[in-house]
């Protein structure tokens, strides 16, 4: 047996919640062939132990907002105030799926989604909002 087994009073990398942050700790007792109780040589806390973390694979996954997305769609339209079709944004007015609108505080934006009778979902450079329709 090739296998290192981990025993009380040895030394494991864990994720300390006092330190916020991995450090090395001791180990006070195991549970079968895992750390139970654990020290942090760095502040003497003792705790269960914690596998460590790895802060660079979240912080990826955090890069891509829907928000983001959004806007790489708007970018993708194209659109422009000059088209003949933008209707000013009003609550009293209906609209059609794809129809360009102009809000007075989001500026242009266009018609994505019909949601239910007397709403729409709209794309504007600022990102997805459900406005008001008749
Ligand atoms: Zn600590």
């Amino acid at each position: 047996m090739q296998r290192t087994t981990l025993s009380t009073g040895g030394s494991i990398e864990g994720r300390c919640t006092k330190c916020r942050k991995n450090t090395d700790h001791i180990i006070i007792s195991l549970e079968g062939e895992k750390p139970g109780k654990v020290e942090c040589q760095i502040c003497s806390r003792q705790h269960k132990y914690r596998p460590p973390t790895v802060p660079k694979k979240t912080a990826v996954r955090q890069t891509i907002k829907p928000k983001d997305a959004d806007q790489k769609e708007w970018e993708s339209l194209q659109l422009s105030e000059e088209s003949a079709k933008v209707q000013n944004y009003s609550m009293t007015e209906s609209y059609k799926l794809n129809a360009l609108i102009k809000h007075p505080v989001f500026g242009l934006g266009i018609v994505q989604r019909i949601i239910g009778s007397q709403k729409i979902e709209v794309l504007f450079e600022d990102g997805k909002k459900t406005m008001r329709c008749q």
